[in-house]
């Protein structure tokens, strides 16, 4: 046993019989424990503001104090103290519920014995240490998530910080590459053979690319920036705001958009047409020779809306399906398809700030589909 030097019961006991009766039989089992007894919670609880006791034998029927209540104050009054509850043969559901609320055991007053009391004494104890020792270690591991989260957020937030600022500073440098070769083409064009001039076309070329990139880079990281404004937003509106977006590409290829009724949600507007946006664009991008066909469609679960969209495009080995929503992955060459792998990183990104998730089912020549989801909780 722990505290050797004190084992010192406290018993709330208002009959003298009963509280006679567990005196002796704790002296019968040649036990060290020493037994004070009160009459009332209130001189109970005075007690204990200053002494220490290894158990606390309770009687729930108090002069001043009935039934659960009891025990919830000495519970509070002695936290880390073991209780056993004692109880009449009459109620045992309450010795039940007892041990729900804190008690380590309870016993049934007329089926006490010394044997039966030691035993539930030692339980008691043991139960106690183990659940603060269950506590501490769980308290530990909280704070340690909670560093861990804040070390997390704190790179997270440097990392945002820095491609803002990367990509933000590299354009000036850019734009100076930029001009500075389109003047050697408009000045010097006619003094160079085809070569020199295959060279700075190339190099106009790579820094169109990288431009585009940049750009990319930091619509990526605004929307990781930003705070999220939530509204009800109109999904049917948001899907002819992302049509009307792309009206371009939608007319340049023909394609036709289809898609039922969509629900009403609570999100940031600008994000979600984005988000369509971005999809659509691929499902027309990556189109095969046939008219693009896109349906976009919305299912109701228990907790959560799933969209659908479904396009008859190139497709993609299943394989890949992962890798595609990692920021500058691609599956095709830029000679083959014009784009950064942006765009998917971005739509992943919004997605999972509403707390929903993004994934993509597909093969090669069988069209795609692309699914999010919403938690309820962002629905009206
Ligand atoms: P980008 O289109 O600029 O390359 P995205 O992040 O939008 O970047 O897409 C990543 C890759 O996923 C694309 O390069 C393409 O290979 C593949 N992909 C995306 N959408 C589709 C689609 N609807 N059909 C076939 N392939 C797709």
């Amino acid at each position: 046993m722990d505290n050797i030097d004190n084992l010192e019961i406290l018993l709330f006991e208002d009959n003298i019989g009963d509280a006679g009766l567990l005196e002796e039989m704790l002296e019968e089992s040649n036990s060290l424990y020493q037994l004070k007894v009160v009459e009332t919670l209130e001189e109970g609880l005075y007690v204990l503001k200053s002494n220490f006791f290894v158990v606390i034998l309770l009687d729930l029927g108090l002069p001043d104090s009935d039934g659960i209540n009891t025990l919830i104050d000495v519970h509070n009054k002695a936290p880390d103290t073991p209780i056993i509850v004692l109880t009449g043969l009459d109620n045992e559901e309450i010795g039940t519920l007892a041990v729900k609320k804190g008690a380590q055991d309870y016993l049934i007053k007329k089926e006490i014995d010394s044997k039966l009391l030691k035993r539930s004494i030692r339980y008691a104890i043991e139960r106690k240490k183990t659940e603060l020792e269950l506590e501490i270690s769980h308290e530990k591991l909280e704070e340690k998530v909670r560093e861990r989260t804040k070390a997390l957020e704190q790179s997270n937030k440097e990392l945002q910080q820095f491609a803002y600022v990367a990509s933000h500073d590299l354009k000036e440098p850019l734009r100076m590459i930029t001009s500075f070769l389109q003047l050697l083409e408009r000045r010097y064009s006619d003094q160079l053979d085809q070569d020199a001039n295959d060279f700075i076309g190339f190099a106009v070329e790579g820094a169109k690319r990288l431009d585009n990139m940049i750009n990319d880079l930091l619509e990526f990281s605004r929307v990781t920036r930003k705070e999220i404004e939530f509204n009800k937003v109109d999904l049917n509106n948001v899907l002819e705001q992302s049509s009307l977006n792309l009206k371009l590409a939608i007319e340049n290829n023909y394609a036709e958009i289809t898609y039922n009724t969509l629900p009403t949600i609570c999100a940031d507007e600008n994000l979600m047409i984005l988000l369509f946006q971005n999809i659509i664009s691929n499902s027309i991008k990556y189109r095969q020779n046939e008219t693009p066909k896109i349906n976009i469609s919305a299912t109701k679960e228990s907790y959560q809306y799933i969209f659908a969209i479904k396009d008859n495009g190139i497709g993609m080995s299943s394989e890949h399906l992962d890798r595609i929503f990692t920021i500058f992955q691609r599956l095709h060459t830029k000679d083959e398809y014009e784009g950064t792998g942006i765009g998917l990183a971005i739509a992943q990104k919004i997605v999972h700030q509403l707390g929903g998730n993004i994934w993509a089912e597909s093969d090669l020549g069988m069209g795609s589909i692309f699914y999010f989801t919403i938690p309820e909780n962002s629905i009206i």
